[in-house]
């Protein structure tokens, strides 16, 4: 039994819609935040069954019965704060989430992994998501990998850093089996509209200025969400305990031409009334306060140890399909909207 925390969010509700769960029940543990979003689980029908806890991972007792009543093997841990800009106005609630419920998530499954078999303690694995941004930012050249050292520069990463080393103590100190994961910029269906490829989509849906940071000059490594989901699935069956895997998707990409492309795209598929470009709406804006300058990934030991590969080879072909999915969800978008302007 495996049991996904943060499954109702972005990359969660990816995870849990691949074809593997299928026929399957899981635990989906997501305490529904502002990013969490129900609906992100149900609306397919080949979904697996869920037995869904809206505990938060900081809540030891209610995870340490879920794994216990349900014999769980493997614990997937997405739930975390995700939006930088609202970790540098409100830095409180990253830490509680990423750092001291991550602490309790793993001090659960370490008192729960303690009393298995030896036999269920082998299957046991804890696989703790992670991003890129830990590593610091790039100059010109160079890329992360799984031997760079951490540099965080915003209180998000800082606090996904934290996270990460604890992860990796609960191994070496205790042996519970758990995997890191560091992946670059996810984009895809079901992203919460603060980040920003949804964000540009709905202002100019809106016909709303496009806000770019700084000139837009910022170089971002793109991977959509479904290959992030294969790597996360790779690592948990075919990777090793104790060990860290980073996934790219080898597009890396100023953000300004990130949002000409989504300009591009949609004045193709929805054309603006007033017969203009949606590129007439981009307006550049005060830069985000240690806005890094370039991300990168070399995630040549997953495509080596794992056979990690990419389905969405060209990053424009994912944004187009992307654009699409916003524009054939206008449901969706209200209803997240929604429950957003509710909290
Ligand atoms: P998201 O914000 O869309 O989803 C986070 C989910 O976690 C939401 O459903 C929310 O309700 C839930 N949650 C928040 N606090 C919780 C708590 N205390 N207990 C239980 N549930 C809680 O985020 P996402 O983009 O899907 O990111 C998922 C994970 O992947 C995060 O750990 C993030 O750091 C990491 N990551 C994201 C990206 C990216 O580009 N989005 C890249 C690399 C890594």
């Amino acid at each position: 039994m495996i049991l996904v925390t943060g499954a109702a969010g972005f990359i969660g509700s990816s995870f849990v819609k691949m074809p593997h769960f299928k026929g399957k029940t899981l635990i989906a543990v997501d305490s529904l935040t502002y990013a969490g979003h129900l609906p992100n689980l149900f609306p397919e029908s080949e979904n697996p069954q869920f037995l869904l806890s809206t505990s938060a991972i900081g809540d030891y007792a209610t995870t340490l019965k879920l794994l216990q009543e349900h014999g769980v093997n493997t614990v997937v841990n997405f739930a975390a704060e995700s939006h930088v800009d609202n970790s540098i106005n409100g830095p409180e609630v990253f830490v509680q989430t990423n750092v001291v419920g991550t602490f309790r998530l793993l001090e659960a499954a370490r008192h729960y992994f303690q009393e298995l078999s030896l036999d269920a303690k082998k299957n046991f694995r804890l696989l703790h998501v992670s991003t890129d941004e830990v590593f610091g930012e790039l100059g010109k050249t160079g890329k992360f990998s799984e031997t760079t050292s951490y540099d965080p520069s915003s209180p998000y990463s800082a606090t996904k850093a934290a996270s990460d080393h604890l992860v990796r103590a609960w191994h070496k100190t205790y042996g519970l089996p758990t995997i890191v994961t560091n992946c670059s910029n996810n984009y895809g269906p079901r992203q919460f509209p603060e980040k920003l490829i949804p964000r540009m989509i709905l202002c100019a849906l809106n016909e709303q200025p496009l806000p770019v940071y700084g000139r837009g000059e910022n170089i971002r490594d793109w991977i959509h969400v479904e290959d992030h989901c294969q790597g996360i699935w790779l690592a948990l069956t075919k990777g090793t305990p104790g060990e860290t895997y980073c996934f790219g998707g080898n597009s890396e990409r100023r953000n300004i031409d990130v949002v000409t492309g989504i300009c591009q795209i949609m004045d193709e598929l929805k054309p603006r009334a007033n017969g203009k470009s949606y590129r007439d709406l981009i307006t550049f804006v005060e830069d985000r306060l240690g806005h890094d300058w370039r991300y990168a990934i070399d995630d040549s030991k997953a495509q080596r140890e794992l056979g990690f590969n990419r389905k969405f080879s060209k990053f424009e072909d994912g944004l187009k399909e992307t654009v699409k999915w916003y524009l054939d969800n206008p449901e969706w978008i209200q209803s997240v909207l929604e429950k957003g302007s509710k909290k």
